[in-house]
């Protein structure tokens, strides 16, 4: 292998290893987007799971329609922190973010509830 080889060698591996630079680069933005997603619907999960608890618990004794008039305080409390921390807790978009907006069917759940 002559000087010249060995040079070429070398740069097709500079070459690469910026490559891999950027590669890894894309990858780690990647994974901060999916650990970023994984917190968001651990977190609804975690919302979602309550509001099933909430619901399981009172289904049997109340008549439909009347469940959410007459939810307990802390389910009320469960769901007005849920909807200030970001999430829709209407019917039409239980659970979803609200990305800042405020949803008047949350609100007018909400009045109605209190
Ligand atoms: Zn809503």
């Amino acid at each position: 292998m002559n000087k010249r080889q060995i040079f070429d060698q070398v740069s097709d591996m500079e070459k690469q290893i910026g490559e891999l630079y950027e590669q890894l680069g894309d990858l780690k933005g990647k994974l901060s987007d999916l650990l970023e997603e994984n917190h968001r619907l651990s977190m609804e999960n975690l919302h979602l799971r309550n509001r099933l608890d909430l619901t399981e618990s009172e289904q049997d004794s109340l008549p439909e329609g009347t469940k959410l008039k007459e939810m307990p305080s802390e389910g009320y409390d469960n769901l007005a922190r849920l909807y200030e921390e970001g999430f829709h807790i209407c019917n039409l978009e239980f659970g979803s973010p609200r990305r800042n907006e405020d949803c008047m069917f949350c609100l007018d759940f909400l009045s109605k509830t209190k």
